[in-house]
């Protein structure tokens, strides 16, 4: 485990420890053969290093979720390699690296984002699998790890924490987008810089502008060099043109990390953002009552004809409906 050093606001300092992901892996590839096995089928079709990382991170809830006093609710943390394939689609394939109170992430000097800078520094400088790789015993055979952090998956309300930004109430609610506006507030600018700018409705992707690492970290730069000339009102402005919070000790702030970890490796998760009360199942919704609907009208219809017909079936008809 590594320790990993919290600030809180009130000054003291909170130890929290963190897996190393190399040590880990030999763990569990030690007290598990399905893991072995499944280490041994992936370095065999994947010998090149590095290997790609993902880090998932969400917020669970132990026990009862409607109980009044949730204070076991957590961050967790879990890891996983692009390389591992079909295997990701195992949730045991998921090392679970770090757990956090939310309780404890809310006394954190810069709050979540702080944390994530910290765990990341602990990856980065730390932890021997990554930059400068590290030798782990795999069925016995020493096999060679080195990674890199390549993704970083994420529900809407974790990229707002990650990375401190305005998130979906904003003016510009999404994070990897420079056009993106919000459908209310955005209304005004739509019209605008020749059709520029989209609200969120938008379906079409080729009219996104994507926001690049270099940029993000410019507008960072900017927004911290602001505090020190512009007034609360104008930084405000700034912030939220930017859609992003002025974060000192968050993950963006952090020079020396930059080139390990890129805000473009985070990914919108889809089952979080599209099935599990995600647009998916407003769609649906919309496709069953839309259906119902004009169920409705083919009966009347089909009523009808069979009067034209002559069989005149209007009480089996309505029977019918009313079965429905
Ligand atoms: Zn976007």
């Amino acid at each position: 485990m590594t320790e990993v050093h919290l600030q809180l606001a009130d000054g003291r300092t909170l130890s929290w420890f963190v897996a190393q992901p190399h040590k880990l892996l030999q763990w569990l590839s030690k007290e598990s053969q399905s893991f072995e096995r499944l280490l041994t089928t992936c370095l065999s079709k994947h010998p090149a290093m590095p290997w790609h990382s993902i880090l998932y991170h969400d917020e669970a809830i132990p026990g009862n979720v409607l109980a009044a006093d949730n204070h076991r609710k957590s961050h967790v943390f879990y890891l996983a390699f692009r390389e591992f394939e079909q295997f990701l689609c195992d949730e045991l394939a998921w090392l679970p690296i770090a757990v956090l109170r939310t309780s404890v992430v809310k006394q954190v000097r810069g709050s979540f984002g702080a944390c994530m800078r910290a765990l990341v520094r602990a990856f980065v400088f730390e932890a021997n699998c990554f930059r400068r790789g590290e030798v782990i015993l795999v069925g016995g055979q020493p096999r060679f790890i080195q990674a890199v952090i390549s993704d970083l998956l994420l529900d809407e309300s974790a990229m707002k924490f990650t990375w401190d930004c305005k998130g979906a109430s904003g003016i510009k609610p999404c994070f990897k987008c420079k056009n993106v506006l919000s459908k209310r507030r955005g209304r005004s600018r739509l019209d605008s810089l020749d059709n520029y700018f989209v609200d969120v409705s938008c379906a079409d992707s080729s009219k996104f502008d994507v926001l690049t690492d270099e940029e993000v970290w410019q507008l960072v730069d900017e927004i911290q060099a602001a505090t020190a000339t512009m007034s609360n009102k104008q930084l405000d402005r700034l912030e939220k043109s930017a859609g992003l919070n002025f974060a000192p000790y968050g993950l963006l702030a952090d020079h020396e990390v930059r080139s390990d970890f890129k805000p473009g490796a985070s990914l919108y998760d889809a089952m979080h953002c599209f099935y599990s009360n995600g647009i998916v199942g407003v769609e649906v919704n919309l496709f069953v009552k839309s259906c119902e609907k004009k169920l409705a009208f083919l009966k009347k219809f089909w009523g009808i004809c069979l009067q034209q017909i002559g069989r005149s079936p209007k009480r089996k008809v309505s029977q019918t409906t009313n079965a429905d």
